[in-house]
C-alpha cells in the first residue's frame, strides 16, 4: 500500500472551489486503490480557520492545522492571538497544527516586530496545546532558529529554501524539511543537494496547493507520486522507499493520537 502524505496544502482556499476539492480528493482516494493519502490543512488568518476545521469534519482524511500567518499579521494582532487562543481552546480536538505560522523578511512584509511577538506566542500556544507546527520562514533563517532551539516543539519546515547546512541546523532543532515540486526544476541544484543532504529519516512531502509549483492543474493535490520519483532519483532509492518513510515521518510527527499512539 502506497501512502501518501500531504504535508502543506491549502485546501480551504478560493481556487477550492467545493465541488472541485471534493473532485480532487475522490480522484485521490479510490475505495479499490491502493494507495492511501492524507493531507495537513493549513490555514493563515482567521477568515479560514473555521472552514479548514470543517474540511477535516467533513474529509477523513483532511487534517486541520490553524494558525496566523505572517503575511496576514495586523497592527491589531493581540486581538488576533486572543481569538486564535479561543478558537483552540473550543476546537482542540480537530485540530492537529498550528500552521501556517512563521516569520518573513521579505520587502513590504509586516512589521518584523510584530512578526516576532506573534510567532512567539503561536509556539507557545503549541506547546501549550501539545501541538507540532508547519513553519513558513523567508529571509529570516537564523532568528527563527533561536526561536526554535528555545523551544519544546517539533513540526515542518515547510518549502524550505534555505540550503543544505541550513538544513542540517533545523534538523538538529527537531525540525523535519518540507520538500515540495520545486524539486522537479532541473536546474534546482542546490535544492537536489539538500535533499541528499537530509536523507529520508528527516524530509516529508507537500504540494502547498494550489500555490505550489510544477503541480498538475487537472489537480493540484496529485503532484506528490513526481515528486517521489525526483527524490528517488537524486537518493537512488525505489519511489515506493520515498513514500513509505516521507509517510512514517508525517504520521509520527501530525498523527500522534492522546495516548501518543499513531491514528
Ligand atoms: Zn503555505
Amino acid at each position: 500500500m502506497s501512502c501518501f502524505f500531504d504535508t502543506h496544502c491549502h485546501l480551504a482556499d478560493a481556487n477550492f472551489s467545493s465541488d472541485f476539492l471534493s473532485q480532487c480528493l475522490a480522484s485521490q482516494s479510490r475505495p479499490s486503490s491502493a494507495q492511501k493519502h492524507y493531507y495537513l490543512a493549513v490555514s493563515t488568518s482567521p477568515e479560514d480557520w473555521l472552514k479548514t476545521v470543517e474540511l477535516g469534519r467533513q474529509y477523513p482524511h483532511v487534517f486541520p492545522a490553524i494558525g496566523l500567518h505572517p503575511w496576514f499579521v495586523q497592527d491589531g494582532y493581540l486581538q488576533q492571538l486572543s481569538a486564535l487562543d479561543d478558537f483552540l481552546s473550543v476546537h482542540r480536538d480537530a485540530i492537529f497544527a498550528i500552521g501556517e505560522i512563521g516569520l518573513d523578511k521579505g520587502a513590504g512584509r509586516p512589521s518584523m516586530v510584530w512578526q516576532e511577538v506573534v510567532f512567539e506566542h503561536q509556539i507557545q500556544l503549541a506547546e501549550r496545546y501539545d501541538l507540532p507546527v508547519s513553519i513558513h520562514c523567508t529571509k529570516a533563517f537564523n532568528p527563527m532558529l533561536t526561536h526554535l532551539r528555545d523551544s519544546n516543539v517539533a513540526g515542518v519546515m515547510h518549502g524550505f529554501t534555505g540550503g543544505a547546512v541550513m538544513a542540517k541546523q533545523f534538523v538538529e532543532a527537531g525540525m523535519l524539511i518540507g520538500v515540495n515540486s520545486v524539486l522537479l526544476n532541473e536546474n534546482a541544484r542546490r535544492y537536489h543537494e539538500l535533499v541528499q543532504t537530509i536523507g529520508l529519516d528527516a524530509l516529508v512531502l507537500e504540494s502547498d496547493a494550489p500555490f505550489g509549483q510544477n503541480l498538475p492543474v487537472s489537480n493540484p493535490l496529485s503532484g506528490l507520486g513526481d515528486l517521489s520519483v525526483k527524490i528517488a532519483a537524486l537518493l537512488q532509492v525505489s519511489e515506493e522507499t520515498v513514500l513509505e518513510h516521507s509517510c512514517e515521518n508525517a504520521k509520527r510527527l501530525f498523527l500522534k493520537g492522546r495516548d501518543g499512539s499513531i491514528i
